[in-house]
C-alpha cells in the first residue's frame, strides 16, 4: 500500500500544533538575523553565529541538545527587541505552514533588560498583535523547568494565573530529563489545578533509574496531556489510555535526537495511533530539527501507510486535546466543512 498524500497535501491540511517550544521554534536564519543586529550595536557580543551553532551537520542527542537552549539561544534572545522579533517570526512560520491553531510554550525568564513578568506580557502582546491571528488563534503555556526550585515553579504558576485572561491556558514541565526531582513541583501543579489551569508534562523521555516512581508522581499531578511518552511501561500506558490523557508525539525530534532506536517507521506513533487516546503530532523544536508540522504529517503518512482520510482523522483527533475550550474546538471542527475539494489528494 502506498500513501496517496504528498507534501502539497499535508501543507493544505489544517493542522493543530500543541507542543512547540517558542525558543526552539526559531529558525537558524532568524537567529542569525538577531545575532547580526546585536553584533552591530554590541561588537563585543561573545556569541558565535547561530548558523554555525545550529549547522545542519550537527547531530543532536539528549546531552548536546539542552545547553543550546539554556546557554545559547536564551542568551542571544535576551533583549526585548530580540524577543519580539523572534516571536513574530515563529508565529508567521507556523501560519505559513498551514497551522490553524497554536499553543506555544515558554519558560518565563529574566535578563538584565527584562523581568519574567514583562517577558510573558511581551509575548502575549506579540500574539495579540499578530496580523493573522484570526486564522491562527494562539495561546500560551508557561513552562516549569525541571531545574527550577519549588518557589520558582510557584512563581510560574502565579504568572499563569495572572495572565490567564490574556491567553495563558496552562502550565507544563520541561527541561533536561536527567535533571531534577519532579516531586519538587507537587504544590505548584496542585495550585495550577485548583485554578483550573491545564497541565501538560514531558513524560518518559529517557529511560532512567527510578523512572516508574517518577512517572507515577507525574500522573498524580492529573495531567491533561503528556509529551513524548517514549519509555512507558505497559501498565502505565494502560493507565494513560484509561484516563484518556492526550498524547503529544514529536516524531522527528525523537528520531533526530536519538531518543528512540531506529527511524520514523520505528516510532511509537505506530502503537499509539490505534489506541483510543487523543493524539497529536507536534514539532517540539522545529528551529532545531528543521521538520515542519506539514512534514511530520507527511513522514508518518509515508512510514505508516496512512491515506489522506487517515490524516484528516488525525487532525480531528487532536482537536479534543486543545486547552482553550469548546468554542475553539467548534471552530476547528468547522474548518473541515466545505474543505473536501481542497483536501482531495493530488493523485486521485
Ligand atoms: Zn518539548
Amino acid at each position: 500500500m502506498v500513501t496517496d498524500v504528498d507534501a502539497d497535501f499535508t501543507k493544505r491540511l489544517p493542522k493543530i500544533e500543541l507542543h512547540a517550544h517558542l525558543t526552539g521554534s526559531i529558525t537558524p536564519q532568524c537567529l542569525h538575523e538577531i545575532w547580526t543586529q546585536r553584533k552591530l550595536s554590541e561588537p563585543d557580543l561573545a556569541l558565535e553565529d547561530p548558523l554555525r551553532v545550529l549547522s545542519k551537520d550537527q547531530r543532536w542527542n539528549i546531552v548536546t541538545f539542552f545547553p543550546v537552549f539554556s546557554q545559547y539561544i536564551y542568551e542571544l534572545c535576551s533583549t526585548p527587541a530580540s524577543i519580539l522579533y523572534s516571536t513574530n517570526a515563529v508565529l508567521q512560520d507556523f501560519k505559513d505552514d498551514g497551522v490553524v491553531y497554536l499553543e506555544l510554550r515558554t519558560t518565563p525568564r529574566s535578563s538584565a533588560s527584562i523581568s519574567k513578568d514583562s517577558y510573558v506580557a511581551s509575548i502575549l502582546d506579540c500574539i495579540r498583535d499578530f496580523p493573522e491571528r484570526a486564522a491562527m488563534p494562539t495561546y500560551l503555556i508557561l513552562s516549569i523547568d525541571r531545574r527550577n526550585t519549588a518557589a520558582q515553579a510557584m512563581e510560574t504558576v502565579d504568572l499563569a494565573i495572572k495572565y490567564r485572561s490574556r491567553g495563558v491556558v496552562g502550565v507544563e514541565l520541561c527541561g533536561d530529563p536527567s535533571k531534577g526531582d519532579v516531586s519538587t513541583f507537587r504544590e505548584a501543579f496542585g495550585k495550577a489545578e485548583s485554578h483550573d489551569l491545564k497541565i501538560a508534562l514531558h513524560f518518559a523521555e529517557i529511560s532512567s533509574q527510578g523512572l516508574e516512581l517518577e512517572l507515577n508522581t507525574l500522573l498524580s499531578y492529573h495531567p491533561d496531556r503528556l509529551g513524548h511518552v517514549i519509555h512507558v511501561p505497559e501498565f502505565i500506558k494502560q493507565e494513560i489510555i484509561g484516563r484518556g490523557i492526550g498524547v503529544e508525539l514529536c516524531v522527528s525530534c525523537n528520531v533526530q535526537a536519538q531518543m528512540i532506536e531506529g527511524g520514523v517507521e520505528d516510532h511509537h506513533f505506530g502503537s499509539w495511533k490505534d489506541s483510543s487516546c487523543p493524539i497529536a503530532l507536534c514539532t517540539d523544536d522545529v528551529g532545531i530539527f528543521g521538520s515542519t508540522l506539514s512534514n511530520e504529517y507527511l513522514l508518518v503518512a509515508k512510514s505508516f501507510d496512512l491515506k489522506a482520510m487517515d490524516l484528516i482523522r488525525l487532525y480531528e483527533r487532536s482537536i479534543e486535546m486543545i486547552f482553550s475550550g469548546e468554542k475553539e474546538k467548534g471552530r476547528l471542527r468547522e474548518i473541515l466543512v466545505g474543505q473536501e475539494k481542497n483536501l482531495t489528494p493530488a493523485s486521485s
